[in-house]
């Protein structure tokens, strides 16, 4: 995909100096998950970074599976991995890799440090080596293993790889300096002995490498020239540069940026498996989620998370972006294309008294007011109709401009009407309007329209195609909800989070939309037909977002009555 927005910002800066002194002649980046979850909008914010600068620089990236560790992979995040950067735009061509490809080489890898006496087998139990690590004020002591001849080494390391040892009896480290002020550098642990089957490399291994041990060098093995990780890896350099100077090979360049944080979710795959396995939502995908798959499922375009990545841009201190600006994202791309449609979530009756029996007439409307090439369509208007409950009001506030008795009312490419009596059922509720429609005032009829304040949605109630509508707010009610310690994150799980409204009346040519077709209807907001819960007796829509951010409206009144 071609990339036409130049971005500048500290990592470019970085590259363009490093392309300029020639220490790497093109740029090669790679997007590296570890399959234990699915992707959320963090990730896609590494994933656009990754694959964008590719782009910019006409280089490349690669996808990069980090399967190390044999216990958590699964083949379904996988697969879903895979989908989801697809969707977003992205391709990774014919490279696809596994850290655990590289388990031959990384394995002789660690035979080359020992041999340089740069690595040893200890065999100290591995509360012991976390306690001997010392404190970053403190210095670490020397393991008494450490002294280990290479021969000793090499052939340890061998039976361990023979699995001649149960978990735990031993474990290769680096030896590197036990008293380093950067604790990262205290021998860390290479290698430790899992008797564990893996997902792609079954039962040949008994011993996995270390994340800090492996992610460097596959980096290096498949030649990334600049390896773009998150801030928490900066610490972390110091030992990755160490291993690559110490084995000699193709030395890529880490540059670290701030992870993106967004308001009201949580962003930690253990988190969001902890939702989806407490049944505290409908699965990764479910449309509340931050996950990709979840936002495509609600609705969310790949452009308009793309867009939200660009502006979010990259940051080298950690900040929090407010979910409204993913929101901001999502209507400005749905403004330009959604096609139009007209829809009542509660409906309330009306019947046009003097509109004669049995009468149809097709009407004009607009499919998309910001793009006349998406033409008009014809809506079916007729003596029944239904508006909105809360387009009525009997006894309203003094700017309500929507229907009241005896107010007018123009109906969105129909007429005026006038509420001549409303009819009420036992309960004493709104069941029913009697109104009358001045013939003289269709939409589109000429200049000589007579113009009246407020405007109004419908749609004819003998047409209507009924539908299932889901609504959805935001999944956590704090800003922060992994903020308070004291306070498990799921105590801040929003309760009305998911509104299901049956029964909704929708324009007919709704019928036909096909799940994840997006559409706007009219004065309410952004919905797609649900890729999940539709089936051929029942469509169910989703709303991706209101028309414009009623939360900053809400939060503001609750703050106000506090
Ligand atoms: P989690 O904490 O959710 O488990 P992770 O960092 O362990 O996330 P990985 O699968 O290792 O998940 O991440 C793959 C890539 O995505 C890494 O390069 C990581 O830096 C990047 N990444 C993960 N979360 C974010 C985020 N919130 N913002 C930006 N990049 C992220
Ligand atoms: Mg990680």
């Amino acid at each position: 995909m071609e990339d036409k927005s130049q971005h500048s910002n500290f990592i470019t800066e970085i590259i363009d100096k490093d392309l300029e002194e020639k220490r790497y002649s093109e740029v090669h980046t790679r997007f590296p998950p570890e399959p234990n979850g699915y992707l959320h909008i963090g990730h896609a914010k590494s994933i656009c970074l990754n694959f964008g600068l590719a782009n910019q620089y006409n280089g490349k990236c690669n996808l990069r599976f980090d399967d190390t560790n044999p216990a958590k992979e699964e083949t379904e995040y996988v697969e879903s991995i895979k989908e989801d950067i697809r969707w977003l735009g992205f391709d990774w061509e014919d490279r696809l890799y596994y850290a655990s490809d590289y388990f031959d080489t990384l394995y002789e890898y660690a035979v080359k440090l020992i041999k340089k006496g740069k690595a040893y087998v200890d065999s100290l139990p591995w509360e012991e080596i976390r306690e001997q690590r010392g404190t970053p004020t403190e210095p670490g002591k020397e393991s008494p293993y450490r002294n280990r001849s290479v021969e000793e080494n090499l052939d340890l390391f061998e039976r361990m790889k023979n699995g001649e040892f149960k978990d735990g009896e031993h474990v290769l480290r680096a030896k590197i300096d036990m008293s380093s002020p950067n604790m990262n550098l205290r021998d860390p642990i290479m290698y430790r002995i899992r008797h564990a089957e893996h997902h792609r490399t079954g039962n040949k291994w008994c011993i996995y490498p270390m994340y800090d041990w492996a992610h460097g060098q596959s980096d290096s093995i498949e030649g990334i020239t600049h390896s773009i990780c998150t801030l928490e890896f900066e610490n972390h350099r110091p030992l990755y540069d160490w291993f690559l100077e110490q084995l000699e090979i193709h030395h890529p360049r880490q540059i670290e940026f701030a992870r993106l944080n967004l308001s009201h979710t949580v962003m930690s795959k253990r988190k969001l498996l902890e939702l989806v396995e407490g049944g505290y939502v409908d699965g990764w995908d479910d449309p509340r989620m931050p996950t990709i798959s979840g936002l495509r499922r609600r609705g969310y375009t790949p452009e308009s998370i793309r867009n939200f990545a660009d502006r979010v841009g990259v940051a080298k201190r950690d900040n929090v972006i407010d979910v409204v600006l993913l929101e901001f994202s999502l209507r400005e791309d749905l403004n330009k294309r959604a096609q139009r449609a007209m829809a009542v979530l509660h409906p309330l009756k009306v019947t046009i008294t003097n509109y004669p029996d049995g009468k149809v007439e097709m009407l004009d409307a607009v499919n998309n007011p910001e793009d006349p090439s998406m033409g008009t369509r014809k809506v079916p208007f007729s003596k029944e109709i239904y508006i909105e409950q809360t387009d009525f009001m009997e006894e309203p506030p003094k700017k309500f401009f929507r229907l009241k008795p005896g107010g007018e009312v123009r109906l969105r490419y129909a007429y005026i009407i006038k509420c001549e009596e409303v009819i009420k059922d036992e309960n004493g509720n709104v069941a029913e309007l009697l109104c009358t429609y001045d013939p003289a005032t269709r939409s589109g009829s000429g200049k000589s329209n007579r113009k009246v304040k407020g405007t109004i949605h419908w749609v004819s109630k003998e047409h209507a195609f009924d539908a299932e509508v889901r609504l959805y707010d935001r999944l956590f009610t704090a800003e922060d909800p992994t903020g308070n310690p004291d306070k498990d994150f799921k105590e801040f799980i929003n309760p009305d989070s998911l509104e299901i409204l049956s029964g909704c009346k929708l324009e007919p040519f709704l019928k036909n939309a096909k799940p994840g077709e997006r559409f706007q209807f009219e004065r309410l907001g952004y919905f797609c037909v649900d890729t999940k819960y539709t089936t051929e007796e029942k469509t169910v829509f989703n709303r991706t977002a209101t028309l414009r951010d009623t939360w900053a409206k809400i939060q503001q009144k609750q703050s106000g009555k506090k």
